[in-house]
């Protein structure tokens, strides 16, 4: 009997188990990938005589070499040992979906598409011409409900045919303009007569090789040799003379061909009625995408502000309740100051921002776990991709807005050394938590009704000096050119709330646990600092950290930052909390008085020493245990030291900046 292999391919979740099943039953067997532990299904049915096997590939948006389960995918479909690829497609989303047909169309595979989910298609309106479609492809094309087992039978003819068909018809190419084409040709000519290459489709290792892609790339250069490889180098180059981006512009090319083909098979209800498509529309535009990004941010910090502040209040006034309470019942001189002075007022100082945290935490969750920051990471995706780090970065940088430590580690799912590099060195900018309570307490002193647009500038802040940080690593430090990513767009979907409220709390009791163990310790050593050689109710400015701070304010001068916030720093570098911890010890009135440290700061402060203050403590070295991380990360002191120097001196020279701009501005506006 003869037997036919046949390979599923599709981007996850398109129904290409179901399929799988529906073509099947119960015949299958599960096993491993070759070398790795991704899942192999493979199965059997029988069809006019024929014994079909079939596999189910990884589900990928594409087949480049950007992840294993792509790998793994293209290797397989290379290896020519599927007579004929099903190309399984969500009809409901046929512009994501197609991206990977037309590669399977270029690499010259024997595609059957099976146009799945058409139940949920009828159900949103959509109209397919199918007809229409598969000339416009020039693959036959099958509708299929897999759960319902309809249009099974239709597909097993289908392979039957494509299997069975004499001599095979050409597939669709896709045209990417004169000048490039020519290019194309140039390194086709180079491929010719390679026998190892005899079973690949030129066009598409030629097409692949001009995007820079590594894995194919390599087949090249063993199948023709170091010299024909050279030539192959040297059209790259021409073709980078002629485009700014090759890997953007090979992806536009297609996406405008499937425009074209969705355009003209959809008819009726329009594709776009989708809501997920509509939205998908404004949340993934280069430029409205990015606009509503900053503007949600903004949203979440003004909301938070507004509804964390009646919270803050009560928190405050207990904890001056408590300090006064201590300070009354606790005869001893000394511990009263301690417990009072330095550990209610520290750590009090810091807690008090735990209902603020928490609501940051929960907005961020919400959005999130709705579908929306893979379109905000969609649109970064390309931005970052733009200024030269890898797309693959912005999962770190957006952790790194919860704690720089995770957003390091988890650089580790960047395979490019140059780019987890550049990576490493940048997550640090990226605003974590810790800096918010600083953030918070200095716009609420002298920004007060507009919190929200100020510490968006923080962050806002830290994004650009990340740019430009990773512009000079480029330019002059770390050489090279990121590896892209697309990403994956998940659904839609109205967030779980135990799902959101669980992350909520993950991430909030974290920063609690850090106010009870760290800052207390950081706390209890400012206390002490602060209060000897004098004792305790002795002047301040007689004391260890006034003798420390003395010795550092004059390099802070020019900011006009007197001692106590120049001390705060350099605790700081032991955790960014300890900043606020630090100022509440500091600024407290010894003997509980009413005036608080809001109040203290504001008499000794102008708004524009507090903006600079707060740009330096974004800026500088976030804590010991970044620090620490980037040492274990990057296995390498010298890149520790750089990391450090360099943002300390930029944190600096920003301040500098700010305080000079803003005078400036102050003089001309007086
Ligand atoms: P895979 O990731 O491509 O293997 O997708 P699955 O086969 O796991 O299917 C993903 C989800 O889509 C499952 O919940 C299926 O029940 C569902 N599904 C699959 N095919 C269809 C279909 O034709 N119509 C509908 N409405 N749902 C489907
Ligand atoms: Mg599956």
């Amino acid at each position: 009997m003869k037997k036919c292999v046949v390979a599923l391919a599709g981007n996850p979740n398109v129904g290409k188990t179901a399929l799988f099943n529906a073509l099947t039953g119960a015949r299958h067997h599960v096993g491993n990938w070759p070398g790795v532990t991704v899942e192999k299904r493979v199965g059997w049915f029988r069809y006019r005589g024929v014994k079909y096997e079939v596999v189910d590939l990884p589900g990928t948006y594409s087949l480049g070499s950007y992840s294993l389960d792509e790998r793994i995918a293209r290797d397989y479909i290379l290896s020519g040992e599927a007579a004929v690829v099903v190309d399984v497609v969500d009809s409901t989303n046929l512009h994501r979906n197609l991206y990977l047909t037309l590669q399977l169309l270029e690499m010259g595979a024997n595609v059957v598409v099976a146009l799945n989910m058409m139940d949920e298609a009828e159900q949103k309106g959509l109209k397919i011409d199918i007809k229409r479609l598969s000339s416009l492809l020039r693959v036959p094309v099958v509708p299929t409900v897999a759960v319902e087992g309809r249009g099974i039978e239709d597909l097993k003819c289908a392979i039957y045919e494509e299997m069975t068909q004499h001599p095979r018809h050409h597939h669709m190419t896709v045209g990417y303009g004169r000048a490039v084409e020519v290019m194309i040709a140039r390194v086709v000519d180079v491929l010719r007569s390679h026998p190892q290459l005899e079973k690949y489709s030129l066009r598409w290792l030629a097409v692949r090789a001009l995007e820079g892609d590594k894995d194919i790339l390599k087949i090249i250069e063993d199948a023709v040799g170091e010299e024909s490889a050279k030539k192959i180098k040297d059209i790259q180059k021409d073709l980078r003379n002629v485009l700014d981006d090759p890997v953007i512009f090979f992806a536009d090319k297609r996406y405008e061909l499937i425009e074209d083909i969705v355009g003209e098979s959809i008819t009726g209800g329009r594709e776009e009625w989708s809501y997920t498509d509509l939205l998908d529309r404004v949340t993934s535009h280069p430029i409205f995408g990015l606009l509503m990004f900053f503007a949600l941010m903004w949203a979440v910090f003004e909301f938070t502000f507004r509804v964390a502040e009646p919270f803050m209040d009560a928190i405050d006034f207990l904890f001056s309740q408590l300090a006064s309470f201590a300070t009354r019942n606790i005869s001893n001189a000394a511990l009263s100051s301690l417990i009072s002075d330095g550990i209610i007022n520290g750590v009090g100082s810091v807690l008090i921002f735990t209902p603020n945290i928490f609501l940051i935490f929960l907005a961020l969750s919400l959005l999130e776990d709705s579908g929306y920051m893979a379109r905000a990471a969609f649109v970064m995706d390309r931005a970052m991709y733009r200024i030269g780090l890898p797309g693959k970065a912005f999962i770190p940088m957006l952790v790194g807005f919860g704690c720089n430590v995770p957003a390091i580690m988890a650089t580790r799912t960047i395979e490019d050394e140059k780019d987890r590099l550049v990576t490493i060195l940048i997550a640090p900018l990226m605003s974590c938590s810790a800096r918010l309570p600083v953030y918070i307490l200095f716009a609420g002193i002298f920004f007060a009704g507009r919190e929200g647009s100020i510490i968006l500038s923080m962050y806002l802040l830290g994004i650009l000096l990340a740019v430009v940080t990773t512009l000079f690593l480029r330019r002059f430090v770390v050489k090279g050119k990121p590896s892209p990513l697309i990403l994956e767009m998940p659904p839609y979907r109205l967030p779980s709330l135990k799902a959101v409220l669980l992350n909520t709390w993950e991430r909030g009791s974290a920063f609690v646990k850090r106010a009870g163990t760290i800052i207390f310790a950081g706390v209890v050593v400012v206390w002490f600092l602060s209060t000897y050689p004098g004792g305790p109710g002795s002047d301040i400015n007689h004391t260890y950290l006034a003798y420390i701070g003395r010795v550092a304010e004059p390099l802070f001068r020019p900011m006009g930052w007197d001692w106590r916030l120049v001390v705060a720093l350099l605790l700081g570098f032991l955790a960014k909390e300890i900043v606020v911890g630090a100022l509440g010890t500091l600024y407290s009135p010894s003997g509980g008085e009413e005036a608080s440290l809001r109040s203290s700061l504001q008499s000794t402060f102008t708004p524009l020493q507090a903006y600079s203050f707060m740009a330096f403590v974004l800026i500088y070295v976030p804590c010991l245990a970044t620090l620490a991380t980037i040492r274990a990360e990057t296995r390498s002191w010298k890149w520790t030291a750089f990391a450090t120097v360099y943002l300390v001196a930029l944190a600096y020279a920003v301040a500098l900046l700010i305080t000079a701009v803003g005078s400036l501005l102050g003089r001309w506006m007086t």
